[in-house]
């Protein structure tokens, strides 16, 4: 998997076990169409919506 933000490779995420059991990236929406890495998902997504919550507050109750 490659992140669509950063191009890079998305970490897989392994259990103590050794199993994997995470590959799928996070959804880069709305930065992006697409999945993309932890670092740009807290970094980059989560920033971002956090600022449109607080341009959108005031909203729907959604
Ligand atoms: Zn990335």
């Amino acid at each position: 998997m490659i992140c669509v933000i950063c191009k890079g490779e998305i970490e897989k995420h392994y259990t103590e076990e050794g199993v994997m059991y995470w590959d799928q990236g996070h959804n880069a929406e709305p930065i992006a169409d697409g999945r993309c890495c932890d670092k740009c998902n807290q970094d980059i997504v989560v920033q971002y919506r956090i600022s449109d919550m607080l341009v959108n507050k005031g909203g729907s109750n959604g």
